[in-house]
């Protein structure tokens, strides 16, 4: 090995180092889990959460079809506008009761159809919510549609999204950094496709999570609860190469259906998710 790739070993130490430093004394995203009611708090701020997801937001866009508009747009803009005004009068309730906010509000949501025939859903962490056109023909109620939009609603409030961004941001700089180090191919290569990767990796535990506040918001929405567990049992019988990303983790849909039996309109759920072994 040369010097000059020593020196920039050296570099990438540093980097991690001070990338790990500035996300422990960051202010950070201080907010309340709604299904325990605890205080919780990730290292990127509200604004680097936005700041991120409006840089990626464009790519997504591209890569699945682009912006849809007309009607499939305007009655996904109605159904997320109706589960955001919940949601805004469940935050205002607790902080005239707390005098605290619990911040579920804070990102500049937006409900989003790409004109794609592929089968997806997916969150960005500044709030951006997307469906596919592909995904919305498969529907057959508002409720339906509800309860995939209050799951991935789910990712963003409960910082799912900011969570894993912060990893993919870690993992990006350290590709960067080796890339300078053996100007490889293979590593740009790992680079480019990262962005795209990060949205996947949802744990199992965060999968059930997004799935009982998005059951509960829609609950309180006034919308059928039962709109979720319907989407479930629909791509049961779908082949698992074209599973979206709302029903990735394994065991698919059985599980997290019988997760959601015995869920109230009413956060917090914690005990019931205890219940069903999360
Ligand atoms: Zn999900």
């Amino acid at each position: 090995m040369t010097n000059e790739q020593w020196i920039n070993i050296g570099l990438v130490v540093l980097l991690a180092a001070g990338l790990w430093v500035w996300l422990s004394i960051s202010e950070g995203d201080v907010f309340v889990d709604p299904l325990n009611m605890k205080r919780d708090r990730v290292p990127l701020s509200v604004t680097e959460q936005i700041n991120q997801g409006r840089t990626l937001a464009p790519e997504f866009e591209d890569a699945l079809g682009g912006r849809m508009r007309g009607v499939p747009q305007d009655r996904v803009s109605q159904i997320g506008r109706l589960l955001l005004e919940r949601l805004l009068s469940l935050e205002q309730q607790i902080e005239s009761e707390t005098g605290q906010s619990p911040n579920w509000t804070v990102h500049p949501f937006r409900f989003q159809v790409l004109n794609s025939e592929e089968i997806n859903a997916f969150a960005l962490p500044d709030g951006s919510i997307y469906i596919t056109a592909g995904l919305l023909n498969q529907m057959n109620s508002d409720d339906q549609i509800a309860g995939i939009l209050g799951h991935e609603l789910g990712h963003v409030v409960l910082r799912h999204t900011a969570r894993a961004f912060e990893t993919a941001a870690k993992g990006d700089i350290l590709l960067w950094a080796l890339g300078n180090v053996f100007s490889s191919e293979l590593t740009n290569d790992i680079a480019s496709g990262l962005n795209i990767l990060f949205q996947l990796s949802f744990s199992r535990e965060q999968e059930s999570k997004a799935d009982a506040f998005g059951y509960v918001l829609t609950c309180a929405s006034n919308f059928d609860p039962s709109g979720l567990k319907e989407v479930f049992e629909l791509f049961q019988q779908l082949d698992p190469g074209t599973t979206p990303e709302f029903l990735r983790t394994h065991p698919i849909a059985g599980r997290r259906i019988d997760q959601l039996e015995g869920l109230t309109c009413q956060f917090p759920v914690s005990s019931v998710l205890r219940l069903a072994g999360n």
